[in-house]
């Protein structure tokens, strides 16, 4: 029970906090009354509707402050982003219903008073609420439709406005005469909410450069290590930042090569060196530019995030399976890790001879301990790695810990796969190289 609640308990707090304002509501006023007609049915949904839209929208905006304890709380940031991108999506829904069950209200009035609550001019409370939810609705319909068609920075500057469109929706909600207005806990309670949820839009997007806490770094070499992989090396400018093997940091490079935008990438250098390193792929339009920097160059590094730590799991048999340069989180822990008491197999998933760019120096880490067994895997000559494949090589895998890095298609067939060959679910660690 414990153990569910530590990995859940901010996804449970999360719902309770969207949905605590529905409580109030149903205590305010008896059920009887509130749907006791078609008008009143409709208009009772469409207030529940919009009370519930705007708390999980303050939510949402809240956990995309990328706060240090999120990890923590949610099993992760990249879980955090998750839950974020499904709150969203989910207010979303609920604030378009909003204004949908009100026109149906006055529908079964009159059908002309519907269009003239949707259409005609109104009081500023019903503006602001119009405004909020214009924008909401293109900026949304660009995140979910065309997430994949546009460039991620524009993605992520529409996504940005989206505190405009609360900021707008939060005004609705005070202003108009509703349940808000008239009891003073609920009012109280969106009041918070709303301010919490500004606050954490301000923190992450305008008062970035102030708010968030970066390490100086100062690029001090560049290598091409593979093909199409970077090694980046950065010596700290000040104090240095601290982070456990396997976890990452989002690095923002303040050079002419690249753009500012942070991104995130997994440490491969160990936790007690005097500098910090990274291996990327190039793989979109930053990340083939990273070759590109300049020795020199500074480096503002946040972090650091993540809980994919074989290292502080209590078993110590385990399993580490790496897709291409999911590899890194790996890196540096196997550049760090005291082998005592250890025993892991690490299958090394990458597409064909020479893709492996730390093959050999994880190789050489496995020469000095038994404790250390690595499994090439290329994909090209030895098919799709599975759980089965893997029962062949590794012997008891259901007593073992699991953990995976690589792309997200990868991670969640090999979940799948485990689990049917029965190994409990939480015995497999996973970090997705997206958000
Ligand atoms: C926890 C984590 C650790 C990672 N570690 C490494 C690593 O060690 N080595 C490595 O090569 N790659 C790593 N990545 C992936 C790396 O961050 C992306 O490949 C890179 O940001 C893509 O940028 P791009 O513009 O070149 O590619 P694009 O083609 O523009 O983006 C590809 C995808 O990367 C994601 N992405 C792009 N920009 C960002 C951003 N600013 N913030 C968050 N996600 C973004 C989006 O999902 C996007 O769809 C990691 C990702 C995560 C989430």
């Amino acid at each position: 029970m414990k153990k569910y609640f530590a990995g859940n308990f901010g996804v449970i707090l999360v719902f309770v906090a969207s949905l605590l304002p529905a409580i109030f509501w149903i205590f305010q006023e008896s059920i009887g009354i509130r749907f006791s007609g078609t008008f009143s049915t409709f208009r009772s949904f469409g207030q529940l509707f919009g009370l519930v839209g705007i708390s999980m929208f303050a939510v949402s905006l809240f956990l995309s402050a990328r706060l240090k304890f999120f990890d923590k709380y949610f099993d992760g940031l990249s879980r955090a982003y998750d839950l974020h991108h499904f709150l969203g999506g989910l207010a979303f829904v609920f604030i378009l219903f909003h204004p949908l069950f009100l026109a149906l209200a006055y529908f079964s009035v009159t059908p002309s008073l519907a269009l003239s609550f949707l259409f005609f001019p109104s009081t500023m409370a019903v503006n602001y609420g119009r405004i909020g939810f214009l924008i909401m609705f293109i900026l949304l319909i660009l995140t979910f439709y065309y997430r994949t068609s546009i460039k991620y920075q524009n993605w992520k500057l529409s996504h940005k406005l989206l505190g405009v469109a609360f900021f707008f929706g939060g005004l609705h909600s005070f202003f108009i005469t509703s349940d808000i207005s008239t009891n003073m806990p609920l009012r109280w309670y969106i009041l918070i909410l709303s301010a919490v949820g500004i606050a954490a839009y301000f923190y992450r997007t305008l008062l970035y450069p102030f708010s968030v806490r970066r390490y100086l770094y100062k690029v001090s070499a560049i290598k091409k290590i593979g093909d199409d992989v970077v090694e980046i090396t950065m010596v700290p400018i000040g104090e240095k930042i601290k982070y456990q093997a396997g976890q990452f940091a989002f690095l923002s490079f303040q050079s002419n090569s690249v753009s500012k935008e942070p991104h995130p990438f997994s440490l491969t250098s160990r936790p007690e060196d005097d500098f910090i390193q990274i291996g990327v792929k190039s793989s979109g339009d930053y990340t083939k530019h990273l070759i590109n920097l300049s020795i020199g160059d500074t480096a503002e590094v946040e972090g650091a995030f993540g809980i994919f730590s074989p290292e502080k799991s209590k078993n110590r048999n385990q399993i580490w399976i790496a897709g291409g340069i999911g590899i890194t989180p790996f890196v540096s822990v196997a550049r760090s890790l005291n082998w005592k008491n250890f025993s892991v197999d690490l299958y090394y998933s990458f597409k064909e001879d020479g893709d492996g760019v730390y093959l050999k120096e994880l190789e050489e880490i496995s020469e000095k301990t038994d404790n250390l067994r690595i499994a090439p895997w290329i994909s090209q000559k030895m098919g799709r790695i599975d759980a089965s494949k893997i029962k062949r090589v590794s012997d008891k895998i259901e007593e073992k810990v699991i953990f995976i890095c690589g792309p997200s298609e990868m991670i969640i067939a090999l979940k799948k796969d485990f689990i049917n060959n029965g190994v409990l679910k939480e015995n497999i660690f996973s970090e997705e190289f997206n958000m």
